[in-house]
């Protein structure tokens, strides 16, 4: 039984691997965004992976994202999976999971309870210490673009 949990184990890795494979040789939402109402730049030095991310908010909601740049596999997989889970969710929602990310990705969140879907495919890095910014750099950018223009015009 146990031998044959191990090799359910190994497919499912595998299966993430063709995920992030697969999100980073055809990255969804790759480009610019003309309507963007926020924009950041992410940057991992150690790596060389570099992004501009742009979202299109109206309504506090996100009614797009995209992102370009060049970086690693992993760099761009994230980048992809990340602009096609915010795409439609509103701010306050796409803030949450990227702080839920970012806690599972440097291993400080327990959210053990939290459907991560497809995302789960990041997690593979945590055994791979110097990958983590990789993964983590678009969801910094997405933080940083929120927070720039989280100077809401008014109050009204
Ligand atoms: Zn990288």
């Amino acid at each position: 039984m146990s031998a044959l949990q191990a090799a359910d184990g190994e497919e499912l890795r595998d299966l993430y691997r063709e995920l992030i494979l697969d999100h980073a040789r055809h990255p969804r939402h790759f480009g610019t965004l003309e309507n963007a109402t926020h924009s950041a730049d992410g940057i991992n030095p150690l790596c060389g992976d570099k992004l501009h991310l742009y979202l299109d908010v109206g309504d506090g909601v996100i009614r797009d994202a995209a992102f370009e740049g060049t970086g690693c596999a992993i760099s761009v997989a994230s980048a992809s999976l990340m602009t096609e889970t915010i795409t439609g969710l509103d701010v306050a929602a796409a803030t949450e999971w990227s702080e839920r990310i970012m806690a599972r990705l440097t291993g400080q969140g327990g959210t053990h309870d939290v459907e991560f879907g497809k995302l789960r495919a990041l997690e593979g890095v945590r055994e791979f210490p110097s990958r983590v910014k990789c993964a983590t750099l678009a969801w910094h950018a997405l933080r940083s673009a929120i927070e720039h223009e989280s100077t809401p015009a008014s109050s009204e």
